[in-house]
């Protein structure tokens, strides 16, 4: 039996985690489920959107599934997802993304593993917010030291990129490139620009590089990435990022595949797993039995490899391949278009790869 954290989250992640362990739960796998909840609700009743019970149970399980959690922009509580991630030390965000026969993509074939830095750059939560006394010092500090001005009305967010980091990351990305067979690591910077920050991260990547000689390396600056994506992915294989281009680059991966309905994603640590999707909790959804479950359907196809199920998780697999395939019970975001009322509802696309489960 496996214990697994569970966390439902906010928005639509309540319907797309019953959906989600429903189908799990079809595949025979003993799996005792802590269910814990984080998210806009249990801050609004307990003033915390992240209680020290969740985090408990996630610590003594080392595997969650989790929902999507709902960031309030520029005011209320900050993100319980980066909050998680440095917390847990989660420094791995971990995003396959492949093109699955049947959906509606303009791209065939596409086979790309994300690999994005989860704990620092603009992500760290180091922020001063314009006007208060310590920005003021700051950006004092930074025209006495540096001569370059910033005006008094700015907000300031860091951004910090480690050797350390960066090596743990770029390991992850050639590690698992050689574990799956995988034949090369484009790392992805702006380091023309950001001399000192991405440029530490290339330099580093470059170093860690020396030491896989079995695999190809390459590096890519951001912008140029995202052209190349459109214009040829099937040209990229692993991908590792510092934070923040990790978080775009994901969605325009997710983009290439169909959408984020199919995106699924791992967060991980050296000890602790947190499985999630790739998108948010999609607000003016919630409560319609509408979206996608498919990207934490798969997220929980990761979580099952994760966990040692390997054959229970290539059923799941192969009874999701077989849904989109036949394209009958799929959400409205897989069809050719969103009013289509053919459109399955989220209860349906889990009924129907139960139904296909052997
Ligand atoms: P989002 O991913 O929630 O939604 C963007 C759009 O993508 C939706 O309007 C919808 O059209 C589509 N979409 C997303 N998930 C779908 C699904 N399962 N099926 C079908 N269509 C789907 O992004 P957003 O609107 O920018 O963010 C909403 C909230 O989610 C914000 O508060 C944000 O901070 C949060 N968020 C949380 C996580 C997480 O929990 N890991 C990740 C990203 C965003």
């Amino acid at each position: 039996m496996h214990a697994v954290t569970l966390i439902p989250g906010d928005g639509i992640g309540p319907e797309i985690t019953e959906a989600t362990k429903r189908v799990i739960e079809a595949t025979g796998v003993d799996i005792k489920w802590d269910i814990c909840k984080a998210g806009e609700e249990v801050f609004e009743r307990e003033g915390t959107p992240l209680p020290q019970d969740t985090l408990d149970s996630i610590k003594k399980n080392k595997v969650a599934l989790k929902g999507p959690i709902t960031t309030p922009v520029g005011k209320g509580f900050r993100s319980v997802n980066v909050t998680l991630r440095q917390t847990l030390d989660l420094y791995c965000c971990l995003r396959p993304c492949k093109t699955f026969k049947g959906a509606r993509t303009r791209f065939e074939n596409i086979d790309l593993i994300i690999v994005r830095e989860n704990t620092e750059d603009l992500y760290a939560g180091i922020e001063f917010e314009k006007g208060s006394d310590i920005t003021n010092k700051l950006i004092k500090f930074i025209i006495d030291s540096t001569g370059k001005t910033i005006r008094s009305d700015s907000g300031i967010s860091i951004k910090p990129i480690s050797i350390y980091a960066t090596e743990r990351i770029v390991r992850f990305a050639f590690d698992y490139a050689r574990k799956n067979n995988r034949k090369k690591v484009t790392a992805v910077h702006k380091a023309n620009i950001m001399k000192y920050s991405d440029g530490l991260f290339l330099d580093t990547a470059r170093n860690v590089s020396k030491r896989y000689n079995d695999i190809e390396f390459e590096d890519k600056i951001v912008d140029n990435m995202c052209m190349q994506l459109v214009q040829k992915p099937e040209f990229y294989d692993v991908i590792v990022l510092p934070n923040l281009y990790g978080d775009i680059i994901s969605d325009l991966a997710a983009g290439l595949i169909g959408g984020l309905g199919l995106a699924p994603g791992a967060n991980l640590s050296n000890e602790i797993a947190v499985f999630e999707p790739v998108h948010g909790s999609a607000p003016k959804y919630k409560g319609m039995n509408k979206v996608n479950p498919l990207a934490m359907i798969l997220s929980g196809v990761m979580m099952l490899k994760h966990l040692g199920e390997g054959e229970a998780a290539k059923r799941l697999e192969n009874a999701i391949e077989k849904v989109i395939e036949e394209g009958k019970y799929v959400t409205y975001d897989m069809k050719p278009k969103s009013d289509d009322p053919t459109a399955a509802t989220t209860s349906m696309v889990a009924d129907a790869i139960i139904e296909k489960l052997i």
